[in-house]
C-alpha cells in the first residue's frame, strides 16, 4: 500500500480539493503548475501542467513520524504490529507532537 506523504499531483481541474492521506487536512493547492510528470521524470524534461496539492503540515516532525508509522503499518506482514503502529500514529496525529525525537 502506498500512502502519499502530503503531496498529490492531479490533471488540472479534475479535483477541487484533496485531503492529506496522513493527517486528513485539506491540502493547499497550486493550480496549473509546470511539474514533473512522474517521480521517474524528476530529473528529466518530462513535465506537464498539473494541480499540485501539498499538506501544510508535511514538513512537521509529527507529520513525518505519523507518515512513517502508517507506512510501517501498511508494509508489515503482522496484523498485530500494524495495530501498534496505527495506534501510535493516531496518538501522534491527535497531539501533533512526535512521540520520539531524532529517529
Ligand atoms: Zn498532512
Amino acid at each position: 500500500m502506498n500512502i502519499k506523504n502530503g503531496y498529490v499531483a492531479r490533471i488540472p481541474g479534475t479535483k477541487k480539493r484533496e485531503k492529506c492521506d496522513v493527517c486528513n487536512t485539506i491540502m493547499d493547492v497550486e493550480r496549473n503548475i509546470d511539474a514533473p510528470s512522474s517521480w521517474g521524470s524528476i530529473f528529466s524534461k518530462n513535465r506537464m501542467k498539473q494541480d499540485c496539492f501539498t499538506c501544510p503540515h508535511r514538513a512537521d516532525k509529527w507529520h513525518r513520524q505519523a507518515y512513517t508509522l502508517q507506512q510501517n503499518a501498511a508494509n508489515t506482514p503482522s496484523p498485530h504490529l500494524a495495530k501498534i503502529f496505527l495506534r501510535e500514529a493516531s496518538e501522534v496525529l491527535d497531539s501533533r507532537i512526535p512521540t520520539k525525537e531524532n529517529w
